[in-house]
């Protein structure tokens, strides 16, 4: 395997499968599949799981909500995708742990780095929820804080499209997928990897960014294989 340690970043929409809202468990099945593949190659899983699927706080604070309350809200959203995703990990027989940034004890571990990394080290997958604890963020910044903080040696970013591209493969047809690009060029050509305050986190630590396909089954092992598939961020 190319990467030994991996942190994975799943958005919300991603669970919601063909759904307009929620969860699909099937789709929840096939990750947790995937995930359990590369478990058994001896890589370390760390996971940030997004909340687009149930709430975004700017969606609330677009309709007059108090902005922080709803990005409380979306934090919590996380956390019910971590246990959701934890439940269909469990059952595909992965060990698990969860670890929220902001803390809700009888339901998951507190977010303690040490303890994060051990749990890696015994091949426990370790899913983060609750964002970086703080408003304001997104699950991306999450992802990349917490991949430098466990010492990840990638971020893959899950998601519907394979890669990045010229333009929104989803609207222009002429459009290109990018096999490798650098940071500066993804700000030069403004092209859409994360929000800004992520992607300047993961350059400023030069840490690699590969957005794939997840909804493929077989392409994380792929990605972790080190198979040119996706798009890498580099420096
Ligand atoms: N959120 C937050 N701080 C964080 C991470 C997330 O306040 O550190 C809130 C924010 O409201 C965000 C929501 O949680 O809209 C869901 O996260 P995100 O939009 O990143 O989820 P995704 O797009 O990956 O599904």
């Amino acid at each position: 395997m190319q990467y030994k340690r991996i942190l994975l970043k799943l958005s919300g929409e991603a669970l919601m499968g063909n759904r307009q809202y929620g969860i699909d468990p099937d789709r929840l099945a096939e990750y947790a599949q995937d995930i359990k593949t590369i478990i058994d190659k001896g890589v370390e899983v760390a996971i940030v799981i997004g909340g687009g699927n149930i709430f975004r706080g700017v969606a609330g604070a677009s309709r007059g909500m108090d902005r922080v309350q709803g990005d409380h809200m979306g934090m919590l959203a996380t956390v019910i995708n971590g246990l959701a995703l934890q439940s269909a990990c469990e059952d595909a027989g992965i060990q698990t742990r969860l670890q929220t940034a902001i803390k809700i004890n009888e339901v998951a571990e507190p977010f303690i780095r040490r303890k994060a990394m051990r749990h890696l080290e015994k091949g426990r997958v370790v899913i983060f929820g609750g964002g970086t604890g703080n408003p304001y963020f997104t699950t991306d910044s999450a992802a990349v804080l917490r991949a430098i903080e466990i010492e990840a040696d990638v971020i893959l970013k899950g998601t519907r499209v394979d890669g990045i591209y010229t333009a929104d493969p989803e609207k222009d047809k002429e459009a290109t997928k990018f096999d490798y690009i650098t940071f500066d060029d993804v700000l030069k050509k403004g092209l859409k990897v994360m929000d800004t305050t992520a992607f300047t986190l993961s350059q400023e630590n030069k840490l690699p960014i590969i957005v794939f396909d997840m909804n493929t089954p077989g392409n994380l092992l792929k990605v972790v294989s080190g198979e040119t598939i996706g798009t890498k961020v580099n420096m």
